[in-house]
Formats: C-alpha cells, sequence, structure tokens
C-alpha cells in the first residue's frame, strides 16, 4: 500500500466520524433547546452509543498502521502541507486516546458524572465541604491520567494539550503573570477614576420579542448567514457546529437587561463564523478543524468586545436600537451608551463579569488548578485559598462558597486545565484586533458605516481557512508577527477605560 493509499483510507475514515459525531452534535442540540425532559435517558444512551462507536474505530490498530504508512514519507515531508499537518495532529490526537487504559477512562466518566451532581447540590447550598472529597477524587484520577499521557515538568503540562495543543504551563504563565500585575494595577484606576458610566441605562425596558430582532439583524450584519444557522433559546447559551452548511447558535433573553442576549449573540455569532470559515474540503480532519480552544475563543471574544464593545459600533447602531426601544432610550447619546455597555465593577461571578475584570476571575482558577495538580494545594484548602486570592485580586470578600469556588461546573467535570483557554482567547482576539487595524487603516471608520464584511474577510484569510494547520502558538505568530503577549489587551483595555472612567 502506498503512502497516499494510506492516507486516503485514513482521511475517508476521519470524515466518516465526524458525521457520526456531528449526529451527536445534532442530539446534543436538540437535547439543549427542545427535547422534551422524558427523553433524557435514551438520549443518554444514544449518545453513549455514538462516542463508544467512535472511539472504537479512531483508536483500533488500523489507524496506528495507516500513520505509520504516512509517516517519514514525501506525502508529509513539508512542515506546514496540509497533509502533514493532518498526520501531525491525527497523530497527536490518536496517541493520546490510545494511552488511556479502558478502565481508568471509565472510572474518569463516572466519577465526573456522579461529582456533578454532587456539585449541583453542594452549590445550591453553598456547601464545599460535601463537594470537597469528590474534588479530591477527580483531580486524583487528572493525574493518574496526566501520568499515561506523560510530560515534561508539571502534570499540568500533560493536560494542556487537549485544549491548547503545543501550550506549556511555563509559557502561560509567563503571559499570565504579567497580565495578572497589569490587571490589577487596571482595576484600581477604574474603581478611583473620576468618571461613572450611567449603567441604568441598560437595565431599562427591553421587550424580548425585539431584542431578538435587534440581536439575529446584528447577526446578519457580522456575516452570520441563515440559510446555514439559526438562533434558539436555551439557559446557557452555546453555538454549535453541526458540519458544512449546518451551525447553530443559542441566546438567553433578560427583558430589563439589554447586554446578556445582545452580546451573547455576537460572541456566539463569533464561534459561528469560525466554524463556517473553515475549509468544507477538509471536513473531518484537523485542517478543517478549529486550531484550538483558545483561538475559537478568540473569534467570540474579538466580535463581541473589539467590535461589539466599540464606540464606532455604536455610532452606527445605536439610531437603529433607538428605533426598535425608543422609549427607552430617548436622549441617550452615543458616549452615553458606549460607557454603559462597557461598566466595570468587581463581582463574584466569571460569567457576568466585564472585560476588565474577566481575566482576574481566569487566573485565580488557573493558579489554584495548577496547585493541585502539583500537590501544592489540597481539595479541602480550596475554599480558603479561593477566598482570600479573590480578596486580593478584586478588593472584594466571597460572601458564600456558590458566588466562591463552586460557582463553575468545570472541575467536577473534570475539566482541569480548561480555564486557561478563555484568557488566551481574550489575549488572542485583542492581539489579532491590532493587526487587522494595523493592516486596514478605515477598518474603524467601516464600523461607523455598519460595514463587518472587510473585518470577517480578514479573519477567513488569516485565521478560519488554517483550521489546525498551525498549532496556536505558531498561529498567532504567523498572523500578527509577534509571540502571545499581554501587552494588546492592556493597551486596548487602558485606552478605552481611560476614557470612559477618566483617569
Ligand atoms: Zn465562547
Amino acid at each position: 500500500m502506498s503512502a497516499q493509499q494510506a492516507y486516503s483510507e485514513l482521511t475517508q475514515t476521519l470524515k466518516e466520524l465526524a458525521i457520526l459525531n456531528s449526529c451527536s452534535g445534532l442530539l446534543g442540540w436538540d437535547q439543549r433547546t427542545y427535547m422534551p425532559r422524558g427523553g433524557s435517558k435514551n438520549r443518554a444512551d444514544q449518545l453513549g452509543l455514538i462516542a463508544g462507536m467512535v472511539h472504537e474505530k479512531f483508536t483500533s490498530p488500523r489507524i496506528g498502521e495507516l500513520l505509520k504508512q504516512i509517516e517519514g514519507t514525501d506525502l508529509v515531508k513539508t512542515y506546514d502541507s496540509v497533509e502533514a499537518a493532518n498526520i501531525r495532529e491525527i497523530r497527536r490526537r490518536y496517541d493520546r486516546q490510545t494511552k488511556l487504559p479502558k478502565a481508568l477512562v471509565e472510572e474518569f466518566v463516572k466519577t465526573t458524572s456522579m461529582s456533578e451532581v454532587a456539585w449541583e447540590t453542594a452549590r445550591a447550598k453553598s456547601d464545599f465541604k460535601s463537594f470537597a472529597p469528590w474534588l479530591e477524587k477527580v483531580v486524583a484520577l487528572t493525574k493518574q491520567i496526566a501520568d499515561c499521557y506523560g510530560y515534561k515538568g508539571e502534570p499540568y503540562n500533560a493536560l494542556i494539550d487537549d485544549y491548547e495543543p503545543g501550550m506549556t504551563v511555563e509559557e502561560i504563565s509567563t503571559v499570565f503573570e504579567k497580565l495578572r500585575i497589569d490587571l490589577v494595577e487596571l482595576n484600581g484606576k477604574i474603581r478611583n477614576g473620576k468618571k461613572r458610566p450611567k449603567v441604568e441605562i441598560i437595565t431599562r425596558s427591553y421587550p424580548v420579542d425585539l431584542q431578538r430582532v435587534f440581536g439575529e439583524s446584528v447577526a446578519a450584519a457580522q456575516g452570520l448567514d441563515f440559510n446555514e444557522s439559526r438562533c434558539d433559546v436555551t439557559v446557557h447559551p452555546f453555538c454549535s457546529g453541526m458540519g458544512p452548511g449546518d451551525v447553530r447558535i443559542t441566546t438567553r433573553y433578560n427583558p430589563s437587561r439589554l447586554n446578556d442576549a445582545l452580546f451573547g449573540i455576537m460572541h456566539e455569532t463569533g464561534h459561528a463564523l469560525y466554524d463556517s470559515g473553515l475549509e468544507r474540503e477538509y471536513y473531518g480532519l484537523p485542517c478543517g478543524d478549529a486550531a484550538s480552544y483558545g483561538i475559537h475563543e478568540s473569534q467570540s471574544r474579538l466580535w463581541e468586545n473589539q467590535v461589539g464593545r466599540s464606540k464606532e459600533f455604536w455610532v452606527y447602531f445605536l439610531p437603529q436600537l433607538k428605533r426598535i426601544f425608543r422609549s427607552s432610550l430617548d436622549g441617550v447619546t452615543v458616549d452615553e451608551f458606549y460607557g454603559a455597555v462597557n461598566d466595570s465593577q468587581p463581582s463574584y461571578i466569571r460569567v457576568e463579569a466585564d472585560e476588565a475584570t474577566y481575566n482576574l476571575h481566569i487566573l485565580l482558577r488557573y493558579e489554584l488548578e495548577r496547585a493541585m495538580m502539583k500537590g501544592d494545594l489540597k481539595a479541602v484548602d480550596v475554599a480558603g485559598e479561593w477566598n482570600s486570592r479573590f480578596k486580593n485580586y478584586f478588593g472584594i470578600e466571597v460572601d458564600n462558597d456558590a458566588h466562591g469556588c463552586l460557582q463553575d461546573v468545570h472541575w467536577s467535570a473534570g475539566l482541569i486545565a480548561y480555564f486557561p483557554s478563555y484568557s488566551l482567547g481574550n489575549l488572542y482576539s485583542a492581539q489579532f484586533f491590532a493587526k487587522a487595524k494595523a493592516d486596514m487603516p478605515g477598518l474603524m471608520s467601516q464600523f461607523e458605516r455598519g460595514e463587518f464584511s472587510g473585518l470577517l474577510q480578514w479573519l477567513r484569510t488569516n485565521i478560519h481557512k488554517h483550521g489546525a494547520r498551525y498549532r496556536p502558538a505558531e498561529l498567532c505568530k504567523k498572523v500578527t508577527g509577534q509571540p502571545l503577549s499581554h501587552k494588546p489587551l492592556i493597551d486596548y483595555m487602558t485606552a478605552k477605560y481611560k476614557e470612559i472612567y477618566g483617569f
């Protein structure tokens, strides 16, 4: 069998697996949108069956044989050719999935599903003590998993690869440490600023059906094609790419708060645009797949913040918003509205945090989970450590564990090392956007005219079309000419908040 034949067989198999996975995606979307509650047991069986089929096929020895026949041949000798990139990534994923003993995988799935239930109960009662033994079990199993994968330096390095291939704790920490110092300083300046935005503007009356009309028109302006998408309502908004020609988003509406649905829709549309910009020809292969969680998040945050929270965006959209919500926005100026949607204050809950405080929430989680994996922090001590660091970073006391270390599902679900992707996404988004502005000097004035196709085209060409052809750090360097840095994000936020808060 030639390398080319092996490659064809391998890519054919992977495309079939992608189709199977997309069936799971559709079942999952339905579960979170329209499925009657009674369907949950059967749905779990359906999802479990498909997941088992996919795992078995992907980890079969045949995949290993095909990879061996291709590796080292001329077909993959050019480092960033599609073939070489596909094989490199498939090998990475194959090795990871075949390194874990079946018994460990099963125990992990069982433990995390029980620990999620324990977490829900603990959160409802704000009782960390009842959750601590479960956290201890999850951490112990995660350490075993890290040992199976193998790592240099700390066990945390073995886990990052699931979210940010090629990244290390050393690289992340170097950037995060600088980010933390500058963020604490920036937040101090915001607190002591001479001006305050009129935040009540966004908490007036905004009927839900009208919010939907406006939100979907913004998504369409961003470039979302409603022939290939739809927007539904869920408690926890998400974006789900079903495959070529079908990527769906969800949102939640609050009739007395404009931000949640509006910026939620812009965020999920950013994810959807990335998915729909991946090369359809490579569907099912790494080159037709997202580069990482962090890169995915960079696309959503770029549209949500750099675009949606810019003044130029509201120069165009505020008059439209006023036509829809005349009585609530009468007399409101662009500057007032811009200030209101950028209001910043320390808060307990990560998912509700503004741009200036958001990353401090992530850094806190990252530092604690890293310490847990190293064995420097015991599960039982997490709440105490959380609260003291929180006071340090945000200047407020955590009043209960539900507002503290019990607020996120991630640790109970075994998703240790996921959190950094959120901040990496914010860092990448600022670095990408700064480069887009440098490449297109008229970009911000395009926004004032309601034109976003220039930006979308730039993202398509520089980021989307590559898929996972480059690892996140390589992609960042290739797109911006610079390694990942905290500077673009800090510079962008400092300029914005300086104007709004007057420091
Ligand atoms: Zn997101």
